[in-house]
């Protein structure tokens, strides 16, 4: 168990902010903080238009278009397409508010894998990055 001491005093030194290397500026960070809390609006927009929020959670809305064969073919066939597409944009916008969450805790920009800083140019193409870029190739 006393091994494990070794590697939370390196975390706590990371989420406390701890780290003399730390290069990213907070004119970074209040840039992705806005880029990540427009798309934060966009998503939730679009999840707006064909799904409803329960719980906390987004679900596609069922849209009665008519009550013959060939209308509820087409109901469930695009009740399926939208849980696909809603599960995706939730799932990006999931990692669009860890990434807000870590702005806050301070905790930003740094790799969930390795803890090294993330790349900008990652941060700047991909926001909510969570990973720097050779431990998402990994
Ligand atoms: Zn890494």
């Amino acid at each position: 168990m006393w091994l494990y001491f070794g590697d939370f005093g390196a975390y706590n030194d990371l989420v406390t902010g701890n780290c003399n290397d730390m290069t990213m500026t907070e004119a970074f960070r209040e840039e992705m903080k806005a880029a990540l809390l427009a798309s934060k609006s966009r998503l939730e927009s679009e999840l707006g238009l064909f799904a409803d929020k329960k719980d906390g959670e987004y679900e596609a809305r069922y849209e009665d278009i008519g009550t013959d064969r060939d209308d509820n073919a087409t109901e469930v066939e695009q009740y399926s397409d939208n849980v696909a597409l809603e599960e995706n944009l939730e799932s990006q916008l999931n990692e669009v508010k860890e990434a807000l969450g870590r702005i806050e805790a301070g905790t930003y920009g740094i790799c969930a894998e390795c803890g090294q800083e993330i790349e900008e140019g990652r941060l700047r193409a991909y926001p909510a990055a969570k990973e720097c870029i050779s431990c998402a190739k990994a």
